[in-house]
Parts: C-alpha cells; sequence; structure tokens
C-alpha cells in the first residue's frame, strides 16, 4: 500500500509533509502544481496526512472515489514526470 497526495494539494504545496516523511518519498519541483508520493518507497507509516494544513493525504485505500486516479498518477510521476502532469491538467481543465 502507499499513501497518495490528492488535488487539494494543487497551489498549496505546503510541503510540511516532505519533513515529516521518514524515507524521503515525497517530491515535487518548484514547476510542479503539487507535491506527488513515490509508492515504491513509501512504508505506509501515515506520518504525513495529520501535518497536511489542506488534509491532501490519504492511505490510498481511504481516497475519495473523485481522487481515486490520484494513486496511479503519483505512481506515475515517478517514472513519467510529464505524462504525469499531462493527466493532472487533463482532470483539472
Ligand atoms: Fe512518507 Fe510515511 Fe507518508 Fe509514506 S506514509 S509518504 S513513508 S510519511
Amino acid at each position: 500500500m502507499t499513501f497518495v497526495i490528492t488535488e487539494r494539494c494543487i497551489c498549496v504545496k505546503d510541503a510540511s509533509c516532505v519533513a515529516a516523511c521518514p524515507v524521503d518519498c515525497i517530491a515535487g519541483t518548484q514547476d510542479d502544481p503539487m507535491m506527488f508520493i513515490d509508492p515504491a518507497l513509501c512504508i505506509d507509516c501515515a506520518a504525513c496526512a495529520p501535518v497536511c494544513p489542506v488534509n491532501a493525504i490519504y492511505n490510498e485505500t481511504e481516497l475519495p472515489p473523485e481522487q481515486a486516479q490520484l494513486t496511479a498518477i503519483n505512481r506515475q510521476y515517478f517514472s513519467d514526470r510529464d505524462g504525469a502532469l499531462d493527466q493532472l491538467r487533463s482532470r483539472t481543465s
């Protein structure tokens, strides 16, 4: 399993989650609209979720249905950043 960052992060990018994560699996460049969690490294510790000021982070098993695609988008970001950002744009445009 993994934790997933949802669209609530867009334009907020508080990034408190980055400091809370013990395995440094949360990433996002200055140009990215939001942060992303690498599911290959996430150890499901849940430390990131409570520090997010906009409650953008969920266990993948508890994602709101309308955010289900964010599991794949978070994953894709780490192998195909441009493709993941395209997917995100197509959801929010
Ligand atoms: Fe990092 Fe733990 Fe959050 Fe996974 S659940 S992203 S390991 S802080």
